[in-house]
């Protein structure tokens, strides 16, 4: 292990994650010592497993679309994606030797399809630079006639000028990250904004969703509106999946982000089977089906037109006898089996915990941060970086973009010695 020059500001960043690697990496490139404290015996565990193992690591859109998907907080992050934008994290990771490819959404992801990858750009990056990378937990601030002296890990003590907190949230509590940085920063005399779950699996009321769990539905509209007054509060199209609880999946984790006052019965699900076909052309097609098995019963004769697990819960909510040869099925019942695969209906109950959500929502209030520095108000010479912060925002990419972008500011004036 090398040692602090006289000259050198020595920093410790809090966390070997997506911020805690970007900042540790930005403070040694301006010239600081730094000493990188994990927890796990492993960099990056979070990151490992972000975007199904293929690290959505940015969204190629500007600073104000960026803004306009950040939920909480948002003009707290201008300055920081200024300073390190969605264009430079692409250039970070391309000159790090990661090709990046562009999907749907401007959601950017390694050519390759492995967070692996993102991972180990950045732990070989901060390895160049000279970080040192100690894996121990840090428990509390060393604090010393009312300043800032380091930090007490499980092992001893580690001194410093200035400290970099980067423990992440509360969701996925195996990968390292479950609330440590809050105590953290209660101690320096920060308050920490309500904890709740962001991007999260619904929970629903009856037994549709326990009868299909597994299901995955691709290319289907779901639309959440208020049970009150018929509101949307929000409209996808995409894919969606039934579990033993309720719903999961790429829009149900997205629509949960609109819906911070859910309670049981205020929202229901609406879901479109059928998106690309109007009433009257779905008509068509059911008809031609019964055409086509019209020796047949109801119960089958769906088997073109929707998945065999959905078939006997679509015919139960139908009210049409299972067993009814499928040309004696009615025009009015045709007209509610079509209602019906149009708006399939469920009931909203609540959220699963904050420990299977894909971000925290809340943190360390941002009034108490500077926005320019990411350095304390409270306590100088600790800076905040990542989602310990109280800011959150959409799938696309967003949320490790805030982790980088805070992380090079905050990472830039811990070694610098802060101040604007
Ligand atoms: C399943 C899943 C998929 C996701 N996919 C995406 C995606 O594709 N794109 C996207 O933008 N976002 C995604 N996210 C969100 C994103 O991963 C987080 O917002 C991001 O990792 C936050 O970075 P962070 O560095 O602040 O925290 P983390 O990445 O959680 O890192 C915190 C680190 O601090 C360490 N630590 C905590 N406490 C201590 C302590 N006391 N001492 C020492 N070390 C400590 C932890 O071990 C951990 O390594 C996903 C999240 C999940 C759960």
């Amino acid at each position: 292990m090398t040692h602090p020059s006289e000259m050198q500001t020595r920093v410790i960043v809090v966390g070997g994650g997506a911020a805690g690697m970007m900042a540790a990496l930005t403070a040694a490139q301006n010239g600081a010592y730094v000493t990188m404290l994990e927890r796990t015996g492993r960099l990056g565990r979070k990151l490992r497993i972000t975007g199904k193992g293929r690290c959505n690591v940015t969204n190629d859109c500007d600073t104000n679309e960026f803004l306009s998907n950040v939920m909480t907080n948002p003009r707290f992050l201008y300055t920081a994606l200024n300073r390190f934008s969605t264009a430079d994290t692409k250039d970070f990771f391309e000159a790090h030797g990661v090709s990046l490819k562009t999907e749907r959404g401007k959601r950017v992801f390694p050519v390759s399809d492995h967070a692996t990858d993102i991972v180990a750009a950045l732990a070989d990056a901060c390895r160049d630079a000279g970080v040192s990378i100690v894996y121990e937990r840090a428990k509390a601030l060393l604090i010393e006639d009312g300043a800032l002296r380091g930090v007490v890990t499980t092992a001893g003590e580690h001194r410093a000028d200035a400290v970099i907190v980067c423990t992440g949230g509360k969701s996925y509590p195996l990968t390292g990250s479950d609330g440590d940085g809050y105590r953290l920063a209660e101690q320096a005399g920060h308050t920490v904004t309500a904890l709740s779950p962001s991007l999260v699996p619904i929970t629903t009321d009856g037994d549709l969703c326990p009868s299909l769990q597994g299901l995955s539905l691709k290319n289907v509209r779901l639309t959440i509106r208020s049970t009150a007054n018929g509101k949307a509060a929000f409209e996808d199209f995409g894919e969606m999946m039934f579990t033993h609880f309720g719903l999961t999946g790429p829009m149900v984790l997205s629509a949960s982000a609109h819906l911070p006052d859910i309670a049981p019965g205020k929202y229901e699900a609406v879901i479109d089977l059928k998106p690309a076909l109007d009433e009257k052309t779905l008509d068509a097609r059911i008809l031609s089906d019964f055409d086509k098995y019209k020796n047949k019963d109801f119960a089958n004769a769906l088997g073109d037109l929707l998945p065999q697990k959905m078939i006997p819960e679509i015919i139960r909510l139908s009210g049409i006898d299972p067993h009814v040869k499928v040309n004696a099925v009615t025009r009015e019942q045709r007209r509610s089996l079509v209602a019906l695969l149009k708006g399939l209906r469920v009931k909203l109950r609540g959220f699963r915990p904050i420990e299977e959500a894909i971000v925290t929502r809340g943190g360390v209030n941002v009034r108490e941060v500077n926005p320019k520095t990411m350095e304390s108000k409270c306590l100088p010479g600790l800076y905040f970086a990542g989602e310990v912060l109280d800011v959150d925002a959409y799938t696309g990419g967003f949320n490790l973009q805030i982790a980088f972008s805070t992380a090079v500011v905050a990472g830039e004036n811990a070694a610098w010695g802060g101040g604007d």
